[in-house]
């Protein structure tokens, strides 16, 4: 991705660097060729070139671009998860990936980690994006996902004769989730996504408590993709699900809904980051019956974000890490709700607005293994900025109106906001 060329100033706003620290209220932002090369207060800043371009953020928000933790640029708004791998061919499936990136950028998040994606879609689009040949979020590639057979998202009858295999590499036993493992590291991706466990949306046969995948299995996953230097995540809810995956030594988690106290100290141990995912489920428990969900798939997203809430509030507490990320792309969590997530965890999980906001920058950026290069706003990083008409930290529902948005920026170029579009 090309980064700008000459130097920008961004002013006049409060500046609020993604660590958790307090906003510093009269900030000054320096790039130079792309380069973040001063964050701080207008008190002490060097003196502006002549020929800088100045952006006036005047009663707004200077902060990191948004890290969306857990994208599907594959599920095009479904209705039925059966959509994700036969409603359309992947040529169709490849162009609406693409929309849905565009909307991501210009929703604020200029980083992603993908949660898994029809055939090695995502890995593609990342090097289109890398190519600035489409307009999108800096992604990390993770392909077709890893299910144990008959597990969650086996749900293709046999009758139909398909498989998963587009969407879904299913295995049983160790040398299947090796060759799965294998199979994805051809494909070039950078993270192994997994289901060691149910959800709500299955409740007869794979539920949030049931296992779909062996230890066995997971730990095959975990040795053959730390060997080729991939990373593994997984979907996990059960408790029994936590505490396989990180025994078997998962780099992320998603969801950790239900953690005990033992699950804890074992992910606290290692800082292992873990994406709640916690607006889906409202959204599920909302617009659930709109869409046919039955009582039992209702209940259980309930219980689902009443567990979650709960296991995010203690894992922040204790001092571990939180991304986020939410799972949107189903007709009642659209993409473009991304920035709804913030806000939810402010308002119903309880968190404040500043560590809502590291989780959604630093933490993202470290989940990805590059907060090196940007996830904060500090000299030397790329200028991966978001610049927003408005007091973020008092309502963080503002980074739902993209018409707030003055400036969105990757490497200093700019991407959208009023700048782009005016
Ligand atoms: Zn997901």
């Amino acid at each position: 991705m090309k980064t700008a060329t000459g130097r920008t100033v961004i002013r006049n706003g409060q500046l609020v660097d993604g660590t958790g620290a307090a906003p510093v209220l009269d900030g000054v932002l320096l790039i130079e060729d792309g380069l973040i090369t001063y964050a701080g207060a207008a008190d002490g800043a060097p003196e502006v070139a002549q020929d800088t371009e100045v952006i006036d953020a005047s009663g707004g928000t200077i902060m990191p671009g948004l890290v969306e933790a857990h994208f599907h640029p594959t599920y095009f708004n479904v209705a039925a998860l059966e959509d994700l791998d036969i409603k359309y061919p992947v040529e169709y499936v490849t162009i609406l990936a693409a929309c849905n990136a565009k909307l991501a950028l210009e929703c604020g998040y200029t980083s992603a980690r993908s949660g898994g994606s029809l055939f090695n879609i995502d890995y593609w689009l990342k090097q289109a994006i890398e190519n600035d040949l489409v307009p999108g979020p800096r992604l990390a590639a993770s392909g077709r996902e890893i299910c144990g057979a008959g597990g969650l998202m086996d749900w293709n009858p046999e009758f139909r004769k398909i498989g998963m295999e587009g969407l879904i590499l299913l295995v049983s036993g160790a040398d299947e989730a090796r060759a799965a493992v294998r199979k994805l590291v051809k494909d070039g991706v950078e993270w192994v996504k997994t289901y060691p466990t149910g959800d709500a949306a299955a409740p007869d046969t794979n539920d949030h408590h049931t296992l779909c995948m062996t230890f066995e299995e997971m730990h095959a996953v975990v040795q053959t993709a730390h060997n080729h230097k991939l990373k593994v995540t997984g979907h996990c809810r059960a408790t029994e699900g936590i505490k396989n995956a990180l025994l078997a030594g998962y780099d992320a988690l998603e969801h950790g809904t239900f953690i005990d106290d033992e699950t804890l100290d074992l992910l606290l141990e290692r800082d292992v980051p873990v994406v709640p995912a916690l607006y889906f489920e409202q959204m599920s428990i909302e617009r659930g019956p709109e869409f046919g969900m039955s009582q039992a798939v209702i209940d259980g997203h309930q219980e689902t974000l009443e567990g979650g809430s709960e296991s995010a509030r203690r894992i922040l507490a204790a001092g571990g890490r939180l991304g986020m990320g939410g799972d949107y792309g189903f007709a009642w969590n659209p993409h473009g709700d991304y920035a709804k997530e913030l806000d939810f965890f402010v308002k119903y999980v309880g968190l404040k607005p500043l560590d809502v906001i590291k989780c959604a920058t630093k933490t993202g950026a470290e989940i990805l293994g590059r907060s090196d290069e940007f996830g904060t706003l500090a000299a030397g990083k790329l200028a991966d900025v978001l610049v927003v008409d408005g007091d973020v930290v008092a309502d963080l529902s503002i980074l739902q109106d993209r018409s707030r948005f003055i400036a969105v920026m990757q490497g200093g170029v700019f991407k959208a906001g009023r700048v782009v579009y005016l």
